[in-house]
Formats: structure tokens, sequence, C-alpha cells
């Protein structure tokens, strides 16, 4: 036995990492060092245990956690012994089961990924509305019953209301437009490899041989879909760890659903259960703050969570009179701390709610000049440029993604109309076609004139062409050689003019900046193309994966992290930022607060406050030794100055008198003065 393992593990975590006797649940609060154990068992497994890498899949929420982990591991054990091991999202792994076993799946390997948007857009069709509060909800009721592992039929069995039924007539006709398209979305890459080992024996087999032992971070988190999904993949062996904090569940509103933890003793009678109750992540102010708010839920499981560290600096809670104000007082404080400290600007980061409250803080943070990368925005690949240009690519890949096809043969204009477009669609669906594929059937010649039917086939032939050139070689054939992805992005960008086209169609500062985000995606592109040895079409499908939670940053540079809660699940900070803390945001209140039934009404009220009240505590739980939460007394929305309170979790945090701590002398200054001040020190020295 080696002598690997027990370092730095204190007595649970050990047994933990070191039980292989069957399926094995770890049940701890945040900061007990749950994600730790994951990457020690992956090392032990490794290192001790004889397995290869290739027998070992652990399973994250997001790709950036997937990406730190994979680095941990990779400190931790040689490089040749975890060559082949699997370290990603759920989604990523049913990419890859998809791609390997599509023919089982009805599907060819390089189906295409719909974006949120390309769905929407389906929905509507079939809806004929834009209601967009109605299209959300019938799209959200779709999603909801895929990830509780309901087909067309199963959902329509289940609805109840006259919504429902509207819900799952369009979930029929949804699903069979996807299946012409050859694409599906985010949910149904979890959706279709559940099906596809459920139902097909050769498949599961070959899966179950193949994943020897299973981890799963954040298992609160999961849904029904993904939690068949691991009973799927582990089968009747059951060897797998999962570890989990049902405190910090906080994508009910996805379908994840915390029964997976209460059903787990159940479906595993032999589950070894372990608890983590020691906290090494937060000093104990931060620590006591976090368990008294997280203390007013009903508890699932007892849990305790303790702290050695040292007490730590006092809370601090200001009070705002406007966004513009915190969002400054924040960069400035920021800005002092790191001074006065010596920190970096690694070592802050700055949580919020909600996406569209970073604009204002990246305005101030860019004002001072501070660095700053954004997590949890779905910025950078929603920008209509990049999906643009990403509709070639899946185009390219997948000429059966309708979608694609028509965003690419329109954009940059090339004298494709809708109403030729109109034409060719009402062809396509007598026929039975893909847009693409009908685009070369003679009947077409009748429908349209000849100008029309020209324009068409040229665009056609010059996706064609680039499909050989990324070598998908004749229809049915096995792809042949390649070029080169990063060539090929070059020159499609060349020949379609996209450059140019921005420039026709905007001013020129929009234009230039778009044109920026097209570079950065094409490098980007080329530098994972040549690290990863992708090919173009696996790239297309990689790239939908990032979409779907974060934007791919790479590394981690000096910047200060702004991440909703959200996207801060998992990680840690030195210095916490929490702004915005105020009732109707966190929690938060939308609009559509579910109407008709009032008991319902109260219950689903008490139940969304206690998430939030989970997201709270994630949101206290990332900091390591600081804490600093703001809310605004005024807050601007749709030009109206809305008059606030503070929320109702800062109540709950039990800070007594320590929420006025900052001392006289330095209160009295500004933050811009005592920023000032501070400057000029340094220039002292
Ligand atoms: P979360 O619930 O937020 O995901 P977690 O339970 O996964 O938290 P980790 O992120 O694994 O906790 O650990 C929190 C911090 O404590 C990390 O910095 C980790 O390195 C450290 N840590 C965990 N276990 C130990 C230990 N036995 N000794 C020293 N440090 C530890
Ligand atoms: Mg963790």
């Amino acid at each position: 036995m080696s002598n690997s393992v027990p370092a730095g593990l204190n007595p649970p975590q050990r047994e933990a990492v070191l039980y292989l006797g069957g399926p094995c649940l770890v049940l701890a609060g945040a900061g007990s060092g749950k994600t730790r154990v994951i990457t020690q068992k992956i090392a032990y497994l490794l290192q001790d245990c004889g397995y290869q890498g290739r027998n070992i899949v652990a399973l994250t929420f997001t790709n950036k956690a997937a990406r730190e982990m994979d680095e941990r591991v990779k400190t931790l054990v040689e490089r040749k012994l975890s060559k082949g091991l699997t370290i990603s999202t759920f989604h990523a792994l049913g990419v890859r089961l998809l791609r390997e076993e599509a023919r089982h799946a009805g599907l060819k390997p390089q189906f295409s990924i719909l974006d949120a948007d390309d769905a929407m857009g389906i929905v509507q069709e079939l809806l004929a509305t834009t209601d967009k509060g109605r299209l959300r909800a019938v799209q959200q009721t779709i999603s909801l019953w895929k990830n509780a592992l309901l087909d067309p039929d199963g959902a329509e069995k289940a609805a109840v209301t006259p919504s429902e039924f509207e819900a799952a007539r369009v979930y029929r006709s949804y699903a069979a437009t996807l299946a012409a398209y050859q694409a599906v979305d985010f949910d149904d890459l979890i959706l279709v490899p559940a099906r596809l080992l459920e139902t097909n024996e050769e498949v599961r087999t070959r899966w179950q041989n193949r994943v020897r032992y299973l981890l799963v971070d954040e298992y609160q988190d999961t849904n029904v879909c993904q939690y068949r999904l691991v009973q799927l993949l582990t089968g009747d062996r059951a060897m797998f760890t999962a570890v989990g904090d049902d405190d910090q569940a906080i994508y009910a509103w996805r379908g994840a659903t915390i029964e997976n933890l209460a059903r787990l003793p159940k479906d595993y009678p032999s589950l070894k259960l372990i608890k983590l109750e020691q906290n090494y992540r937060s000093v104990q102010r931060i620590l006591a703050a976090a368990n008294q708010v997280i203390e007013r839920n009903p508890k699932l499981f007892e849990k305790k969570l303790w702290s050695d560290l040292a007490h730590g600096e006092p809370i601090v809670v200001t009070p705002m009179d406007s966004e513009e104000a915190e969002a400054e007082a924040t960069a400035m404080k920021i800005s002092a701390s790191r001074f006065e400290r010596q920190a970096q600007w690694k070592d802050y980061a700055i949580l919020y709610r909600s996406n569209h409250q970073s604009r204002i803080l990246e305005q101030a943070l860019r004002n001072l000049k501070i660095p700053y990368t954004i997590a949890g925005g779905q910025s950078f690949f929603d920008k209509a440029e990049i999906r643009d240009v990403l509709a070639y690519l899946r185009l390219i890949a997948n000429d059966e993604d309708d979608p694609a096809f028509i965003r690419a043969a329109t954009t940059p204009k090339r004298g494709i109309g809708q109403a030729t477009l109109q034409t060719l669609g009402q062809y396509a669906a007598d026929r039975q076609l893909s847009l693409f594929a009908a685009v070369f059937e003679h009947g077409l010649e009748t429908r349209l004139q000849a100008r029309q039917l020209e324009q068409l086939r040229v665009f056609a032939e010059f996706i064609q062409r680039i499909q050989w050139r990324a070598g998908r070689g004749k229809a049915g054939e096995k792809p042949t050689s390649a070029e080169p992805a990063g060539v090929i992005l070059d020159d499609l960008l060349a020949a379609i003019q996209y450059e140019r086209h921005l420039y026709d169609t905007m001013e020129e500062k929009p234009a230039q900046s778009r044109w920026q985000n097209v570079l950065e995606l094409t490098s980007w592109l080329k530098r994972k193309s040549e690290e990863d040895g992708l090919t173009l079409f696996e790239l297309v499908q990689h790239v939908a994966l990032v979409t779907m939670l974060e934007r791919g940053e790479e590394e981690t540079p000096d910047a200060v992290k702004m991440t909703t809660l959200h996207a801060s699940k998992g990680l840690e900070y030195p210095h916490v930022y929490m702004v915005g803390v105020e009732e109707g945001l966190l929690p938060h209140m939308g609009k559509d607060e579910e109407e008709g039934d009032p008991a319902k009404a109260a219950e689903s009220l008490a139940s969304r406050i206690e998430e939030e009240r989970r997201l709270m505590y994630v949101g206290i739980t990332r900091a390591q030794r600081t804490l600093n939460l703001s809310w605004c007394k005024k807050r601007r929305r749709a030009r109206e100055d809305l008059v606030r309170e503070p929320s109702r979790f800062i109540e709950e945090m039990g800070l007594g008198d320590a929420r006025f701590p900052e001392d006289e002398a330095t209160r009295a200054m500004s933050p811009k003065e005592r920023l000032d001040m501070l400057k000029a020190l340094l220039k002292k020295n």
C-alpha cells in the first residue's frame, strides 16, 4: 500500500477515500473537503488500486470545476497514470457517449447541439406566438419533463392543466423536429444517453465495463435523469462515490431534486454514509454566520460544521444609495483592500444574484482599471456575431441542422430572401428532407425561379466544399484525412467576407468590437483543435457545451472574479463581496409568482425562500477570510426608482453589532479619498 493517500486528510475523509466496498455517499457542509475527497480518491484508485485512467469517470457541475479537478489530480499523480481519465460535466460525458453510440440512438456522429435560442425558435414556430412569457413557460415545462425522464407520451399522461396539455403537444412536435434536424438540446445530452443505456443491453454492457469507478461531485444538484445515468453506468456493481450537501441545493428550478439524496440509501441499502464536520475554508465568524442562516431551513440531514481557523475580521454590511454607488464603492474597496493587504486581484470575488447586475459592476471596475473576469454569464456565446460563425460550423458538421442553415444562408446577406426560404422549407417538408438536401433536388426547379435556385445552390455547394475539406468524405463514408480546423476557419471567414459584412451593416466601433470577438473565437477554436487534437466536427460539439454555463476562460489570470451565486458553487476566494443583498433580489422574487391556487402559491413561495436561503449560504461559504455585503436603498427598475429593504438573510446571519465595524477614521472618508490616501502612502515608500 502506498503512502500517497493519507496526506492532508482527516479520519472521515480518509475513510471515504479508502472505502471500496460498494456505493459511498459523503454528506457534508460547505468547505469540509468533499471535493478534496474526490480528487484524492481518484489518485488512490490510480496509484494504489491498479485502476486504469480510462476506467474512472468523475462528474462535476461546471466545465470550470472539471478543469480545476483535472489540474488537482495531475499534481497528485504521474501523468501517465492519469491517461484516459474522464473528468467532465454530465453533459460532456453525454456528448461523448452519444458520439460513440450515435448509431444506436438514431443519430449521426456529427449531430448538432441546439442552443437555447434555437430551441426557443422551434418552440415559437410550433406555438405560433411571440408571447415571450408563454414561450419560456412551455420551454421550461418541456425541460423539466425531460429532466424527469418523461417522453412525450409520459408528459401527456402527466399533464393536468390546459397549459400543460398544450406543452405536451408542443413537446411531441418539438421532439420530432429535433429528430429531423439530427439535433439534440442540452437536456437530451443526459436524457438520450440514459434512455439508450436503459434500452440497449449491448451499449449498457460496453459502458458498464468501461466505467469501473464513478465519482460525482455536487450530487445534491443532480436531477432524476442524471441520477438514472449514474445508476445505469454503474450497474449492479454500484462502484461509485457521490459527495454533496443538501444545504447547497440551488438548482431545483432546473429540475434538480434533493430527493436524489434521500433515495440513495433506499436504492442502495449497503450505502456507506460518511459525514465530514470540519470546515477548512472559512474563519469562525464567516462560518458562524453561514450556520445561523442555514439553520432556519428544515433539515434533511443533521449536520454540524466547525472550524479551527481564526476568529477572523468582522463581516461588513454596507447600505448604499444606489446601484451606481454600490458598484463604485465595491471597486474602490477592493482596490484599497488589495493594496492594504498586499493581496492579488484574484484573491477577490464579487458575487451577485442575477446576471444583469454585472454590467454596472464591470463599468466601475473598468473605471479603476481593475482586471476582472466574468463567470456564469452567457454573454460571449450569445453574441450575434459568435452565433453567426457557429451557425456555419454547425451546418458544415451537420447539414440537417435547419436552424443553422437558415442563419448561415442569410448572414451575410447573399440574395437568399424570406420568400425563397419559405418555398424551400415547404418543399423540404413535403419531401421529408433537410433544407440542405432539398436544395439539390430537381423537383425544386419547378417551384423557384432560376436566379433564386442558383443562389441557394451556390451557397450549398460552398458548404459542401468545406465539408470535404473538413474530412467529411462522401455520404456514408468514414471521414478521411482533414485539413486543420484553423486553416478551414480562416478560409471560411474570408470567403463569406464576414468582416466586411460587419463594417457594411454597422458603425465602425461596434463593427470593430464584433470582429474582435470573432477573432477571439477563432483563435480559441484553433488553440483547442491543436491542443486537444479535435477535428472541426468535434470542435463544434465542444463549443456547444461551453456555452451552457460559462465561457471558456482557461487559465486564471490575476483578475477579480465576478460571478453569479449559482456559478460560484464549489469555489472559494479569500475575500468576497456580495452585492445587492436586498429583498426582491436575494431572495429573488420573479414577476411570475404562481397564480391561482393560493395554498400552492404559499407553498411554492416558502420553498422558493428556502432555495434562496441555500443560495445565500453558498455565497457566504465561498469566503475564506473576509466577507463584505452591501445592499441598495434604491434601485432603478425600468426608469423607476424602487425603495429597497435589506435582505432578511442579513438579519439571519446574527451579526449583532459586528455589522458596523469600520472604524471612525476611515469611515469619515469616502472610499475614493481612502484609496487616494493609500496611494499617496505608497508613493512615499
Ligand atoms: P463545497 O461544499 O463548497 O464544494 P467542499 O466540501 O468540496 O466545499 P473543498 O473545496 O474540497 O470543500 O475544501 C475546502 C478547502 O479546504 C480547500 O481549500 C481544501 O484544500 C481544504 N481542505 C479540505 N480538506 C482538508 C484537510 N484535511 N486539511 C487541510 N485542508 C483541507
Ligand atoms: Mg466542493
